[in-house]
């Protein structure tokens, strides 16, 4: 048996992960431009894809999809959208405001054409100046709007990695999530197409069967090879 921290050999990366993507392949519907992902990711807070997806919708009607629009939105009808979307709707208001002042103060009114100017260093230090974006979320935009080629995966495919052994757990997430971009950089293939089949297939593994507090290890596809398994009581 595999120790806390141990990692499985290299080659049983691209085969964990094979098997992943034939399984989740196109479960994932998400905005691919650089603003409208910031939007995607600003619009609720701890709710699934398919209420973001709603909520996305009635933000874009309603509101619109560039700075200028969120900038003359009425405060009432961001709030009203906000409402819909979970705890502290006055936060997240504040939030769609920041976005529309930063895109302005720092993209002239266009974030994705000022993005497409810059160097894939600077874009990333862009995008992680906005409300929830952060290293993991730049790296996911800057992968799927097609700004760089580089690994991302979401909480949700960290937390797979690490049952699986394809990383090493480090003291913070933020450790272990540059130990599961490492892991993919290293010894995946770097294509965009492989890295967004991958960053697709982790996060849906992790909602779906390797999820949070009770893994379905009963119905996992890799239950014969997972070091953490439920099913050899070494979870
Ligand atoms: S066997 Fe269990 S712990 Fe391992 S990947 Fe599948 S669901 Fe996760």
């Amino acid at each position: 048996m595999l120790g806390k921290h141990a990692t499985r050999p290299v080659s049983s990366l691209i085969e964990t992960l094979a098997i992943l993507a034939r399984l989740y392949r196109g479960r994932d519907t998400v905005p691919d431009d650089p603003f409208g992902m910031i939007l995607w990711e600003n619009v609720g807070y701890l709710i699934d894809d398919e209420r973001r997806a709603a909520l996305f919708a009635e933000f874009t009607e309603r509101v619109g999809l560039c700075a200028d629009d969120i900038a003359a939105a009425r405060d009432t009808v961001l709030l009203d959208i906000a409402r819909c979307a979970g705890m502290r709707p006055e936060e997240r208001v504040a939030k769609r405001r920041r976005i529309a002042q930063i895109t302005t103060a720092r993209a002239g009114g266009d974030l994705n054409a000022a993005l497409a100017t810059l160097t894939p260093a600077k874009a990333a230090a862009l995008l992680r100046a906005y409300p929830a974006i952060g290293e993991p979320g730049a790296d996911k935009i800057m992968l799927f709007a097609g700004l760089d080629v580089r690994p991302a995966v979401d909480s949700n495919g960290v937390r797979a990695m690490l049952r699986l052994g394809l990383c090493r757990e480090g003291k913070s997430y933020g450790v272990s999530y540059r130990a599961a971009t490492a892991a993919l950089r290293t010894h995946g293939k770097a294509t965009r197409a492989w890295f967004t089949d991958t960053y697709r297939a982790l996060k849906a593994h992790g909602r779906a069967v390797c999820k949070r507090s009770e893994p379905l290890c009963v119905a996992c596809a890799l239950s014969r090879t997972c070091p953490r398994t439920k099913l050899k009581g070494s979870y």
